[in-house]
């Protein structure tokens, strides 16, 4: 393993971070045994969120004094000042530490959040309080959209950007991650495995090793897997034809179908919460069927409120069959509930 600078905020992070979404569905014991190995392979960079229901209070229990060996960081969703103090505390006990190195808000992927979280009473005051207090040492943001991004980091109020990036979605290459190397930042890539529809590790990650300066965030879930990515980072790994062959492939299969949590598509005139149950299949295999229902519920309840009048899929930059894949997510979530 090799380690690198995360942009100005002057700390040495591995050159690639653990994702801590797929610990979610594994139970306290076997978390930590993934944890561990991740960490005993020479992994330091550790990404949770507040959002990932226990993933902060598994990565907590398997790092219990051994907080000097890793890089910590997780996320809010909360937009106003109280809310992001509330969850900084909580993020704070569950982790068993009395300080983070990231603090990032999440999925700011429109105007109304960016407003929101940067106007009087936000929750950037409780994060610059925060970070006076010694409590957070560096302030990121983590967005689907490209425009929201580019916006963000050129603000100069974060050290952080973290973006989808992988051999299907690739836009942050044009404009993003050129402004965010400019202005020094620390660039993190979610989605290594492209939100999970892609198994290949060798195929994923030759074509991220041709971007050493962007630190994938790769979500584990089994010891074998953490061997074999990592196993892959020791070896020169180039891209072959074979590889560009099977992209391509991937490219077709998925290209069209693919959500990108860009949220273009919202709002819907009728309550559905389109992004989130458009990703329920993604969800569903991530987590397993029962706690991506827990999960998800409130996104597919919202589902039922669909009139199929076809605004959202317009908005669509992709052309998503919207309203026929609520549809299909709806029927599997209900075939979830029963299990
Ligand atoms: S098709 Fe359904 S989800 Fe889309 S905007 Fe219309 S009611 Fe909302
Ligand atoms: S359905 Fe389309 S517009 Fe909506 S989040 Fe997904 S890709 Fe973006």
């Amino acid at each position: 393993m090799r380690y690198r600078q995360l942009g100005r905020t002057g700390l040495q992070v591995s050159e690639m971070g653990f994702g801590a979404i797929p610990i979610i569905r594994l139970s306290f014991e076997e978390a930590e045994r993934v944890l561990r190995r991740a960490l005993d392979r020479g992994v330091t960079l550790f990404d949770t969120a507040h959002l990932y229901v226990d993933s902060e209070e598994k990565i907590g229990r398997a790092f219990e004094g051994l907080r000097d060996r890793i890089v910590l960081a997780t996320k809010t969703m909360k937009r106003d000042k109280q809310g992001a103090q509330e969850d900084l505390e909580l993020s704070l006990r569950r982790l068993r530490t009395d300080y983070l190195d990231l603090y990032q808000f999440h999925m700011v992927n429109q105007e109304a959040d960016i407003q929101a979280i940067t106007g009087p009473g936000g929750a950037l005051e409780a994060a610059v309080r925060a970070k006076e207090a010694g409590r957070i040492r560096h302030l990121g943001f983590t967005s689907h959209s490209l425009e929201m991004a580019i916006k963000l980091v050129k603000t100069e109020l974060f050290s952080t950007v973290q973006f989808p990036f992988n051999f299907i979605e690739a836009e942050a290459t044009a404009e993003l991650h050129p402004l965010a190397w400019e202005l020094k930042l620390g660039v993190l890539a979610m989605k290594p495995f492209c939100g999970g529809l892609v198994e290949d590790a060798r195929v994923a990650f030759a074509y991220l090793r041709r971007f050493p300066a962007v630190i994938p965030l790769a979500g584990w879930d089994s010891v074998e897997r953490v061997d074999e990515v990592v196993d892959l980072y020791e070896q020169p790994l180039e891209v072959t034809p074979e590889d560009e062959a099977a992209m391509a492939r991937y490219r077709t299969e998925l290209g069209d179908l693919f959500c990108r949590r860009c949220e273009y598509c919202q709002p819907c005139p009728h309550g559905v919460m389109v992004t989130p149950a458009m990703l329920y299949g993604i969800v569903a295999h991530r987590m397993g069927p029962a706690k991506a229902a827990a999960f998800a519920a409130k996104a597919m309840e919202s589902v039922r409120l669909c009139e199929e009048c076809g605004e959202c899929a317009e908005r669509c930059p992709y052309h998503l069959p919207i309203p026929e894949t609520l549809k299909k997510h709806l029927a599997m979530y209900e075939e979830h509930l029963g299990k």
